[in-house]
């Protein structure tokens, strides 16, 4: 039956769409919430560090679809009523636990327009996406020291990044074609190595990549935390001896528990030497490299053939952003090009096939990508880099300060000196056995966050409980260490 005009409501057309009926009254709400979160960030100070969801909030969040629909105003109030409040926390001055950002006001506008734009990253090499997360490499690259001519990608973060720089390490000293004849035809097993202290992503990596965990040997490390160099060249001599084949070291610039750097110049002189690939994860630490005085802690970071870091970490961008870098661009690209015909690359200079820039899509497992580099680009804009370098920096020093309230008190101890921006310490009282010290400092770290007055986490080194305080957040000031210092004494003897 063919359909007359008239069947349908007179100037309005029987098909539906996502976009507002009511355009003018959804522009209010997208003005309420923008001032909603600037009033967020803007008074996080008066809020408490942390918030436990309580039993009710949790409840809320059972049922079905919503089969029904509800207005925009209404599901904004339930967020501002049962998620805002409940959020981790990792945005207030405050805040130290694990390794956790901070976030930028640029980098959530940015945000917003990747979404107005559903802005995809990765293919289209005619689109400026691409342009901007080039230049975003490019940049990174500089400040960090690494080679210009590296290739690069953009991730969701470090664990992605630790893949990606893994599977080229595979790839690139498999000495057979990997790519179509699977992990089953090497002659020989696989060997990689890292220190005891590096990121579980690591091992997550080693075994999706086909390796078996048991491939990834873990070197002791030595007072310090880095790893033991003379035990590394006695695991690599020792799986050679054993019909092993080595393949990788991965170096740790910024280990999770301590903040350790391995001794990277030593680690590329000892990779260059047995051949090895030399990964390095500088998750955050990697960014001491802008730091004024603290660059020569990271020496030799630009010698790694693949360097993997967040940017939404030390670099304070909300969540999600990580990159990754490859010396040797060619290896890169023959890990990850595939190219079906469906997205032939075409040529010439018109339309949304040419081939100026290449597509991202070959330097990584995924196609659709969002536009996370705009965060990237528009932040570091807005503030600059010598500001972020100062910024860096500011951590660092709030460490050492922190670490020198921690000396000063009878009643703290350090775990190990500062390595970089992470203090691990505890509460000590001289009539107590260390694992009465862990039970009470796993308590103190409870009753810190419960209490919103801060949020260090916990870690174990050499077998004692520590605090950890991982400062990574461009909103502390001192006192807030002080703080900090001040409120341990407190209900450690409150609660010892
Ligand atoms: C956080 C961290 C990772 C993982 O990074 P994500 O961005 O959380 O995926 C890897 N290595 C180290 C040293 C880290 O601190």
């Amino acid at each position: 039956m063919i359909m007359k005009e008239t069947d349908v409501m007179p100037g309005k057309s029987a098909e539906e769409s996502l976009d507002p009926e009511d355009w003018e009254s959804m522009r209010m709400l997208g003005h309420r919430i923008l001032d909603d979160m600037m009033d967020y960030l803007e008074t996080l100070r008066d809020r408490p560090a942390w918030q436990h969801a309580p039993v009710d909030v949790k409840a809320h969040f059972a049922g079905s679809p919503p089969v029904i629909p509800q207005t925009p105003e209404e599901i904004y109030q339930e967020f501002t009523q049962y998620i805002l409040p409940y959020q981790i926390g990792n945005s207030h001055p405050r805040f130290w636990g694990w390794v956790a950002g901070t976030g930028t006001v640029m980098g959530m506008f940015a945000e917003l327009i990747s979404a107005a734009t559903d802005a995809v990253s990765g293919s289209f090499s005619y689109l400026s996406n691409n342009y901007v997360e080039m230049q975003v490499l490019d940049w990174c690259k500089t400040m960090l020291g690494y080679p210009a001519t590296a290739s690069g990608l953009i991730t969701s973060g470090c664990s992605a990044s630790n893949l990606i720089g893994l599977a080229v390490a595979r790839n690139a000293k498999a000495q057979f074609d990997l790519r179509s004849k699977g992990m089953r035809a090497a002659p020989q097993l696989m060997t990689l190595y890292c220190s005891e202290e590096a990121h579980s992503s690591i091992q997550k990596a080693v075994e999706l990549l086909g390796f078996g965990s048991r491939a990834l040997r873990r070197v002791p490390v030595n007072e310090s935390m880095q790893i033991d160099l003379e035990s590394l060249k006695e695991a690599i001599k020792t799986d050679r001896e054993g019909g092993y084949h080595p393949i990788c070291v991965v170096g740790v610039a910024g280990t999770t528990n301590t903040g350790a750097i391995d001794d990277l110049e030593a680690l590329a002189e000892i990779c260059s030497k047995e051949g090895l690939w030399l990964h390095v994860d500088g998750a955050f630490g990697a960014w001491a490299a802008i730091a004024p005085r603290s660059k020569h802690l990271v020496a030799g970071i630009e010698r790694a053939d693949s360097l993997a870091f967040d940017l939404h970490k030390w670099m304070y961008l909300s969540y999600p952003i990580g990159c990754v870098f490859i010396r040797d661009a060619d290896e890169h690209r023959r890990t990850f090009s595939l190219t079906p015909t469906y997205l032939a690359h075409g040529e010439g200079e018109r339309g949304l096939t040419g081939i100026d820039v290449p597509w991202l899509s070959d330097y990584g497992f995924e196609l659709s990508r969002g536009f996370q580099a705009l965060k990237a680009w528009m932040t570091i804009k807005e503030q600059g880099t010598e500001k972020y370098g100062r910024l860096i920096q500011q951590n660092i020093d709030q460490a050492h300060y922190l670490a020198s309230l921690v000396e000063k008190s009878p009643q703290l101890e350090m775990a190990l000196p500062v390595s970089l921006n992470v203090v691990c310490f505890r509460y000590i009282r001289s009539n107590m056995s260390d694992s009465m010290l862990d039970l009470l400092n796993k308590q103190i770290e409870v009753e810190l966050q419960e209490k919103g007055i801060a949020v260090p986490s916990i870690v174990t080194i050499k077998g004692k409980k520590y605090l950890h305080a991982a400062i990574t957040n461009h909103r502390s000031l001192q006192s807030d260490f002080d703080l900090l210092a001040r409120e341990v004494v407190r209900i450690g003897d409150e609660l010892g």
